[in-house]
């Protein structure tokens, strides 16, 4: 734990941690909390705009948002004491710190209800022991959301969620995930041995953690949507750019129908996903209920955005396999939105049984 404070002025987070100076200045870190919570007061809406917009310029930066934002402070602002908002809110608006999400371990990730991690009560403290996997700025952050099994016999409704601040003693790093994409955020396993907590660090009512998780990722399934939109709409800029330019045959290769086709599917797919998207941060904002709006908004954007990366590649030929243009990062980047808050395979999942669930009821 001792590199942390380190790790968060230096390296890639360090570059992200300069934007996070000014999108404190914009309130993005905390867009949707209440003002008189000191946040910035926003509909999901406007959060969607925006980590689009951020995640256009840099999938890790829009990473980092995404997870202070939804994953972090979404279940805190929906369940947390007065007391516990003092201690693991206000901190977190503004980019003073950052937090955590921990629900994904070694041996499950989309089985999330399969939780091994355990919490047991022990007077006035809650004992925790177990590992938690893949967790985004585990290294930066300075407290984590952490979901840990306080009854096994009860199975997902025995899980609980926790608040843990960082460094606490108990809790260490695994090492720092080397990645094909989001290069600028740690990734890294949340070990927690024999690790003490107070009492009052329950988040909710004991039993109520898998329910809180779940209602976390339909929201933050929303802001992933919007990340991959930001990838797609990046790459597609990148192509129309180059393909003006490029000459080949005497004239700019954007005169090819060819080069035209895969434009036109590029936008065809980019504005069918955002459609989806708004439609689903709306639903939101009206307190309708969006759990397929958001898995069908996730899976539209994060296989546009691997779709118009892989098409922006292709028109820049050559130059999209090179770093020096950005085409080959928005690809690396793309494929995350896929597999992080419930893979593409998940999306499918939760959008059928939605619709199976509706047609029962007819
Ligand atoms: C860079 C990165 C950052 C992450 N950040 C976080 C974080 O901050 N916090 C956190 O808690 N987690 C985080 N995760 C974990 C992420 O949510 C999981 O990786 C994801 O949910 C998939 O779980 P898994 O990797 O265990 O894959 P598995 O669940 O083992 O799945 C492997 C494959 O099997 C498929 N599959 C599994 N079950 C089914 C099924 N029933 N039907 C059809 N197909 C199925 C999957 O779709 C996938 O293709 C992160 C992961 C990465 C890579």
């Amino acid at each position: 734990m001792e590199n942390e404070s380190t790790e968060r002025k230096t390296g890639y987070f360090g570059i992200c941690l300069a934007v996070f100076t000014s999108l404190e200045k914009r309130g993005l870190l905390c867009v949707d909390i209440s003002e008189e919570d000191g946040g910035t007061g926003l509909d999901y809406l406007a959060y969607a705009i925006a980590m689009e917009e951020i995640s256009r310029g840099c999938a890790s930066t829009g990473c980092i948002m995404s997870v202070n934002n939804s994953l972090y402070l979404g279940p805190i602002k929906m369940y947390a004491t007065p007391a516990q908002k003092e201690t693991f809110m206000k901190p977190f608006l503004h980019g003073e710190k950052v937090g955590c999400f921990a629900l994904s371990e070694p041996g499950n990730g989309s089985d999330a209800g399969a939780a091994s991690t355990t919490a047991r009560l022990e007077g006035d403290e809650w004992v925790l022991n177990g590992t938690k996997a893949w967790i985004t700025n585990g290294y930066e952050s300075e407290a984590t959301v952490v979901f840990a099994t306080t009854d096994k016999s009860k199975k997902h409704k025995g899980i609980s969620a926790f608040l843990v601040p960082k460094p606490t003693e108990g809790l260490s790093l695994g090492q720092k995930e080397d990645k094909l994409g989001i290069r600028a955020t740690s990734t890294c396993n949340l070990i927690f041995d024999e690790c003490r907590i107070p009492k009052e660090n329950l988040l909710g009512e004991p039993g109520l953690g898998f329910k809180i998780a779940m209602q976390t990722l339909d929201a933050g399934r929303i802001g992933i949507a919007a990340q991959g939109l930001g990838i797609a709409q990046a790459a597609l800029e990148c192509a129309i750019d180059y393909a003006q330019k490029r000459m080949a045959f005497n004239e700019p290769i954007s005169k090819t129908q060819m080069i035209q086709d895969k434009l036109a599917n590029m936008e065809v797919q980019i504005e069918s996903a955002r459609l989806l998207t708004w439609k689903a941060a709306m639903l939101k904002d009206a307190g309708k209920p969006y759990t397929k709006d958001a898995a069908m908004a996730k899976l539209a954007a994060s296989e546009a955005a691997t779709f118009c990366a892989h098409q922006a590649i292709q028109t820049l030929g050559g130059m999209g396999f090179v770093t020096s243009m950005p085409a080959e990062r928005l690809y690396r980047d793309a494929r995350i939105t896929e597999i992080y808050e419930g893979t593409s395979e998940i999306q499918r999942l939760v959008i059928a049984g939605q619709l199976l669930k509706q047609y029962a009821a007819h």
